[in-house]
């Protein structure tokens, strides 16, 4: 996944922050769905990776329960944990007992969704 996710961040389209990053959701079934950051002129339309990787997956019909795990790539010496929109937009898709693998070019630390969402908002706040 590794490699995979190096050659994906080529495609980040980040000219304005110069900070790439690459996203891979893996689902249960062995399907994978990529995204990288899009930036825009207008700073507000920009989308993380993690998000058009996700969007993509529920684009072809998956939904919470179909996820297995979310990488996140980062043109980075430090790695990142996922933006705050990010989480809510995980929060709708993944189960707290998802992986979460972060990586940049010289490191790879796993942690649990449930760790980066620990009092999470959700369909079940609505009923
Ligand atoms: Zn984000």
């Amino acid at each position: 996944m590794k490699e995979r996710l190096l050659k994906l961040l080529d495609n980040a389209y980040a000219p304005y922050s110069n900070y790439k990053v690459a996203s891979i959701v893996e689902t249960k079934d062995g399907k994978i769905y990529e995204g990288v950051n899009v930036e825009n002129a207008s700073l507000g339309a920009s989308v993380c990776a993690e998000m058009n990787a996700i969007n993509d997956a529920v684009e072809d019909g998956y939904r919470k329960g179909d996820f297995k795990a979310l990488y996140v790539m980062v043109a980075s010496d430090r790695l990142a944990f996922p933006c705050f929109i990010c989480r809510q937009v995980i929060t709708e898709f993944f189960n707290l007992e998802d992986d979460l693998i972060l990586m940049n070019k010289n490191e790879t630390k796993k942690y649990k969704i449930k760790d980066i969402i620990v009092h999470p908002f959700s369909s079940e706040d609505l009923k």
